[in-house]
């Protein structure tokens, strides 16, 4: 089942098309990851999702239902907010707690369904403290207790890691996408970070300029991408102008090829000079001019490396080779 569908759905400010005829289907208990550089619109599809915002065109469904009319309480679905909104004179439990006083339950069951969703971010114990007597990360996990408290069907959040420092961000990653599969909620993801998208999503959609420009799975978006945009926007893939490629591969469309996959040595399909070399720990970063294309390969630690300056041949497996439409960006 369908749990949240956009049909050619837009919104615009006046003449700003902050999501132009977007369509989605995002289907139940997965986790989807709405990707893009800041001002492409994702934050309107999230809060078009939630109801803060009403589609100026389009239809918006969710579980089937249309959404138009609804207000947001109406909607069985919450927000984590990046700068996560707690309330500073309320406790820990009173700020989970919130929405369920809100809405008329007594204090007991309400105290209990806090209780368990501060088990289930691994804050049993924090109840009476201020949030102000919370790390960064803790006062996420509140936030995220808050949001999960009255059992939403579906959980947005809106760049909810944003303020945590990298470890931090990193193990959050890890413990959303668990919780994520543990409670089999519907998970809509806005980010800008490439990396958190696709090590936590079980869907991309890759957005521009207020439209999807590609959906789907973290390894088509990586290997597979259908436009130089998103080759270029989700890690450091090497773009071959079609020229190049029409030289190749006998098709004159650009393609892309992870800078993991070339393969330097005497022999390739093409030469290219070293331009730079750069430490990365497990992997060395060589930069290459091939006739005025520039390339970047990774080689793994223990393989042999060439030195600034020389004249290498570059290779690829042809399934590694990638070709994509000219589309946004070429
Ligand atoms: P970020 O990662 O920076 O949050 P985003 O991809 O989430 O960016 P949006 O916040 O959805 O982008 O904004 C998309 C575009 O719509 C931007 O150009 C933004 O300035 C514009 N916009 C958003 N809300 C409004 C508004 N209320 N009034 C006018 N313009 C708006």
């Amino acid at each position: 089942m369908s749990a949240v569908t956009f049909n050619d759905v837009s919104r615009h400010f006046g003449a700003i098309k902050a999501v132009d005829a977007v369509s989605l289907d995002i289907a139940e208990g997965e986790f989807f990851a709405m990707l893009g550089p800041s001002g492409s619109g994702k934050t309107t599809c999230l809060r078009l999702i939630a109801g803060f915002e009403r589609p100026t065109a389009g239809d918006i469904r969710i579980f089937a239902q249309p959404v138009q009319d609804l207000p947001p309480y109406k909607r069985n679905v919450n927000t984590v907010f990046q700068d996560y909104a707690l309330f500073p004179h309320l406790n820990v439990r009173d700020n989970v707690a919130y929405a369920l006083m809100i809405a008329g339950q007594g204090r007991r069951e309400r105290y209990r369904a806090a209780q368990e969703a501060l088990e289930m971010v691994q804050l049993a114990g924090y109840d009476l403290r201020k949030p102000s007597e919370l790390s960064g990360g803790q006062r996420q996990r509140v936030a995220l207790a808050r949001a999960l408290v009255n059992k939403p069907r579906v959980l947005l959040l809106d760049e909810p890691l944003g303020a945590l420092d990298l470890k931090l961000r990193e193990q959050m990653q890890e413990e959303l996408k668990s919780l994520q599969r543990q409670l089999g909620i519907t998970f809509v993801f806005v980010t800008h970070d490439q990396g958190e998208a696709l090590s936590m999503a079980d869907r991309v959609a890759v957005f521009d300029h207020g439209k999807i420009i590609q959906t789907g799975t973290p390894e088509d978006i990586y290997f597979r991408p259908e436009v130089p945009f998103v080759a270029d926007f989700v890690g450091s893939s090497n773009v071959l102008p079609a020229a190049l490629v029409a030289q190749l591969a006998g098709e004159s469309r650009p393609a892309s090829i992870r800078p993991e996959r070339l393969i330097l040595g005497a022999e390739g399909r093409i030469r290219a000079r070293v331009t730079g070399l750069s430490f990365l720990g497990l992997a060395t970063r060589v930069s290459l001019d091939a006739q005025g294309t520039r390339l970047t390969a990774l080689l793994p630690q223990d393989a042999p490396r060439p030195a600034p300056g020389d004249e290498v041949g570059v290779g690829w497996n042809a399934d590694d080779l990638h070709l994509m439409t000219a589309g946004a960006g070429a």
